[in-house]
């Protein structure tokens, strides 16, 4: 055989799981459509700027995350600086604004303190927050693990079972009376989906506690510093990396994957198609992809059912480079969200008009210096919104949105469209030709709680996450575990000890 393990796609799941893997001796391939590695965890240069492209902000260390196994193993907090951001977020409303900590008592007691009337529901809401974030780490760690269709998962989880169907927008609103506090709270909910009445209540209390218990960072240089490092380590320990070569067809007989084809995605040799052969393949390609690229499943009835899953929100990105740095027009915070309230949120809709503007120059990024300011705005959208307008349609929405919010960008922060030396756009349309990513998806599959319970499909019983019946088939990527910084690199490291237990290697 090749390879132990072939990865394909050089996303955060995939890193960390050929990362992880290399370093254990395994014969590692991985193979990446783009000219580098990362997937959204990526910086691009324009003239003299470069561009965060997702990773705005990322949660840190604390006793509960995952994560730290990965730091920990790849040595990543010698070899990669992270700067730590003074609050949370800034929720800014008619004209007024709330900065909240990214500490988890500072939050209750600086939020009891504005909203005195509102203590015992704050005490209550950080208190699930906690029961949820302990319940979900030991569900996670459990080994065996139990899994959600199983009898015993009530009597261990007893709050995840409870709010596997519940949104956060219901829970909010039987908390709280004071809706104000309930958008302050709510803020940036619509990172994770557009909709807090369709948002899953777990899955929002595990992000929020993540960034209350570990702090709040940004990757010095960049995310695309984190990338190349990880692929540092891969290449490193005698692991190869393609880039610029897309996978097109995953082989399977006798319910084994036997070889991957792909070709190289620009200049000479483009017509050749290449194959690989390994032991284990780990896809960090989306799920969704991956089941289109299988020639034959052994089930085809589990593929349909996959099929049917709903799909995260996508987002589009307007990504500024300045002469002036933003807070020469008023700005104080790293990430603003900036929710258009009427302060009669009883339908949270306004939520799906905020937006969050991200300076990176409020802390040293790395990213800004003298006569080099950088900020993004972001607004949560959908594929749909795009994908049915012709070259010119599309060209022309685009001056529009852009228009409409580099307004609103100067509506928050008066004069600032002096300052913008360059300016672009990214919709979900580009999400999709840069990723591959279905729908544009920002997460994987939705976060919405009809469907949260079935992306544990991929949770074995025995196992991390694998397809049920390709046991040589992992999948590593935020659409097979959780999205995000520390998501995704966990669900690589879940593919990778499932590699290693198979071979019998000790993780
Ligand atoms: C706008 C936006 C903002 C975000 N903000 C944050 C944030 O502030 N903090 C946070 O923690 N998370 C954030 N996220 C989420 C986070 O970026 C993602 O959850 C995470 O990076 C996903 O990593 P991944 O490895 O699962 O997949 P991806 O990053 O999607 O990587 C998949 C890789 O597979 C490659 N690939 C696909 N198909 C093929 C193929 N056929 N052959 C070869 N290669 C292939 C792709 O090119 C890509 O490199 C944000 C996401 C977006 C879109």
């Amino acid at each position: 055989m090749e390879f132990d393990v072939v990865v394909v796609g050089g996303g955060l799941g995939g890193l960390a799981a050929a990362a992880l893997l290399a370093k254990k001796g395994l014969k590692v391939h991985l193979i990446e459509q783009h000219d580098k590695v990362g997937g959204y965890a990526t910086n691009y240069k324009r003239k003299k700027y470069r561009m965060e492209v997702a990773i705005h902000v990322l949660d840190g260390d604390h006793e509960f995350n995952l994560r730290n196994e990965i730091f920990d193993r790849l040595d990543v907090r010698e070899n990669v600086e992270f700067v730590k951001l003074p609050e949370f977020y800034t929720c800014h409303f008619d004209g007024q604004k709330i900065s909240v900590p990214d500490h988890f008592e500072q939050a209750k007691e600086k939020l009891s303190a504005i909203f005195p009337h509102q203590k015992e529901s704050l005490a209550s809401f950080f208190q699930l927050m906690w029961d949820v974030n302990k319940s979900m780490h030991a569900s996670t760690v459990r080994e065996p693990l139990i899994a959600p269709s199983n009898p015993l998962f009530a009597i261990f989880y007893p709050e995840l079972e409870k709010y596997w169907t519940v949104s956060v927008g219901a829970y909010i609103d039987r908390l709280f009376q004071d809706n104000l506090l309930k958008v302050v709270l709510l803020a940036n909910s619509t990172f994770y989906h557009d909709n807090p009445h369709e948002l899953n209540i777990l899955q929002f209390m595990a992000s929020q506690a993540s960034y209350f218990l570990g702090g709040v960072y940004y990757v010095k240089g960049g995310s695309q510093v984190y990338s190349n490092y990880l692929a540092k380590v891969i290449t490193d320990n005698g692991g190869t990396i393609s880039l610029n070569h897309r996978v097109e067809k995953i082989h399977v007989e006798n319910s084994q994957v036997q070889e991957v084809f792909y070709r190289k995605t620009r200049g000479e040799e483009k017509e050749i198609l290449k194959s690989v052969k390994a032991k284990h393949f780990v896809m960090n390609a989306p799920i969704p992809l991956v089941y289109q690229l299988i020639d034959q499943h052994p089930n085809q009835e589990y593929v349909n059912e996959i099929k049917e899953f709903k799909h995260s929100t996508s987002a589009t990105t307007l990504f500024y480079g300045l002469k002036r740095p933003l807070k020469d027009f008023g700005n104080e915070s790293h990430l603003n969200i900036f929710v258009d309230a009427r302060m009669n949120m009883m339908d949270f809709s306004t939520f799906q008009q905020s937006v969050g503007i991200v300076d990176y120059d409020i802390v040293n990024t790395g990213l800004c210096s003298p006569g080099i300011y950088s900020c993004d705005l972001i607004y949560m959208d959908r594929l749909s919104e795009w994908n049915s307008l012709s070259p010119e349609g599309y060209k022309h929405k685009k001056k529009i949105v852009s228009d409409f919010y580099t307004r609103k960008l100067n509506s928050y922060f008066p004069g600032v469209t002096e300052a913008i030396d360059l300016f672009e756009v990214g919709t979900p349309k580009t999400m999709v030709r840069y990723t591959s990513n279905p729908s544009g998806s920002a997460y994987g599959f939705s976060p919405e709680f009809t469907e949260h319970r079935k992306r544990l499909l991929f949770w074995k019983e025995e196992a991390g996450t694998s397809d049920r019946y390709i046991r040589n088939l992992h999948f590593g990527s935020a659409w097979s575990y959780f999205p995000g910084f520390s998501g995704a690199q966990i669900a690589g490291s879940r593919a990778a000890k499932e590699i290693l237990k198979q071979e019998g290697i000790p993780w």
